[in-house]
């Protein structure tokens, strides 16, 4: 069984159960899909169940549009739940929301056994208490007054119509805090106050919804980000005077901007969106090996992981305790690395979807050209949605002709235009001559024209390329010509000659 530096087991029950709960109240983030990721390899490497659990007690702000992104985000990313979610399960309901009465049943023990109370405190009086508490310098901001309520004081506060939260007595004795990646803690009661476990409109709060899920659940591992660690103790005091097991703790480091910041939907939008990354091209293979590695390591060498690598490998005692940095410059590495990776079939099938969003094929468009395109393009892509870009102009002549290059390569006085006309001009005749319109028979003819007539091949070629395709990039110009076929060469040369004399 493994240990943590700390001695802690990590996994040492029958069946390892592991969660993710996320709240359905926005697109699934990279964050979201790290706590996600870690959970899954946690399960899979220890032949576990990865749950799916929808945290959506807020429904003010929880939404099925949501909910179905997030599901749509895994789904892509191929970290399928064993139970949860939409599929059910033998602890059904996984939905929050479903789960009141359970909620409820729990919370009249507590209330029953003394561990918790009615606090009829008015938001406005909370807020004296809150001032006073900061005046004193206290750690904590509630302190306790409806604890001990008479029953007379009950009856005015109902009679009044003040609608009550329940709150959780806190014990007095230190809490005792394991994390198996950051180690053992005691927290001081002095700075817990009784918790909200029921807000005034009835509705449970997450703190306790969560420990009774985890313990209903019979989740073993409760692993999530270290936002949630001043939660842990909170949860953990809930769980006591309920007497649930308690699962054990693993809280994994903040992702951070290259500006040490969190990064956080608030701050950085959808670039923190996973449904972002497959929209531009982001291949499920790049984006869990870079997500991986967001806090956990193998060695200080090892950069790319296969998933079953991950699962293998993938270990808490190697999950870090700072923050980490997301660097897009590395998933771009990564991304371009899996693409590689694939076969030029594969990769052609990966980027058709992205040309037909693009509007580019139409039913007449005959795979064996794709096929040919996508060898073309080569290493070229970063993400699939670069094939737009850089293929655009072999299905339409519909683009212009970027002004840098018609600079460069066209030329920027008179004179030097009236040469690449005249080179234009030549190129024209010898394509519309050549007995065959493939590489070696163009190239061939090609380079005739230009060493007989001590013409630069490459000034030939650029001058040839921005004719064809608008831009000096891409790939080789005969690979350019063949695809785009003779008689749309013979179209876009006089195009071209027409752009030049208009200077
Ligand atoms: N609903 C919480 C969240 O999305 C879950 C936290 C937890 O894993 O306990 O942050």
């Amino acid at each position: 069984m493994n240990e943590t530096p700390d001695g802690l087991n990590v996994a040492e029950t029958d069946e390892v159960r592991v969660r993710m709960a996320p709240s359905p109240t926005g697109f699934l983030h990279i964050g979201g899909a790290r706590t996600a990721l870690f959970n899954w390899l946690f399960a899979k490497h220890y032949n576990g169940k990865f749950l799916l659990r929808i945290d959506d007690t807020d429904t003010a702000r929880s939404t099925d549009e949501s909910m179905h992104e997030i599901y749509t985000a895994l789904e892509w990313l191929g970290l399928d739940w064993d139970e949860g979610g939409n599929i059910g399960g033998p602890y059904a309901p996984y939905l929050q929301s479903e789960r009141k009465s359970i909620y409820d049943a729990h919370v009249t023990q507590l209330l029953e056994s003394g561990n918790a109370y009615h606090c009829y405190c008015t938001p406005e009086e909370l807020e004296e208490i809150r001032a006073q508490a900061r005046a004193d310098k206290l750690p904590r901001s509630y302190d306790g007054r409806c604890r001990h309520l008479s029953s007379d004081a009950v009856d005015s506060f109902v009679a009044e119509g003040r609608k009550p939260t329940v709150r959780i007595k806190m014990p007095d004795t230190p809490i005792r805090v394991d994390d198996l990646i950051l180690g053992s803690r005691n927290i001081d009661p002095a700075t817990l106050e009784d918790e909200v476990i029921v807000r005034s409109n009835g509705m449970p709060n997450y703190n306790l919804t969560s420990i009774i899920d985890d313990a209903e659940m019979r989740i073993t591992h409760v692993i999530r980000g270290t936002e949630h660690l001043n939660n842990t103790p909170k949860q953990i005091a809930i769980a006591n005077a309920l007497g649930l097991e308690i699962p054990k703790f693993a809280h994994i480091p903040l992702v951070l901007d290259s500006s040490g910041r969190k990064l956080s939907k608030r701050h950085h939008g959808d670039l923190v969106a996973v449904n972002r990354y497959r929209e531009q091209g982001y291949l499920r293979e790049a984006m869990l090996n870079f997500v991986a590695r967001l806090g956990w390591s193998y060695d200080d060498k090892q950069e790319i992981f296969s998933v079953s690598e991950l699962i293998e490998k993938f270990d808490l005692a190697r999950v870090g305790k700072s923050g980490s940095v997301f660097d897009i410059k590395k998933l771009e590495w990564l991304n371009s690395h899996y693409i590689n990776q694939l076969d030029v079939s594969e990769r052609t099938d990966a980027v058709i979807p992205f040309w037909e969003e693009a509007g580019l094929l139409d039913s007449t468009e005959d795979r064996d050209r794709l096929i040919r395109i996508v060898e073309a393009v080569g290493e070229r892509l970063t993400t699939l949605q670069d094939i737009v870009p850089q293929t655009r102009y072999f299905f339409t002549d519909e683009f212009e002709y970027e002004t840098k290059a018609v600079k460069k390569w066209w030329g920027g006085s008179e004179e030097k235009r009236d040469k690449t006309s005249e080179i234009l001009t030549n190129l024209l005749q010898i394509l519309e001559a050549v007995p065959s319109f493939d590489v070696e028979t163009v190239e061939t003819a090609i380079w005739k024209y230009t060493d007989e007539n001590d013409i630069k091949r490459v000034a030939a070629m650029q001058a040839l390329r921005i004719a064809l395709t608008g831009t000096s990039f891409g790939p080789s110009l005969f690979d350019i010509v063949t695809l785009l076929g003779r008689d749309e060469v013979l179209k876009r040369i006089p195009r071209a000659l027409t752009e030049l004399q208009r200077g």
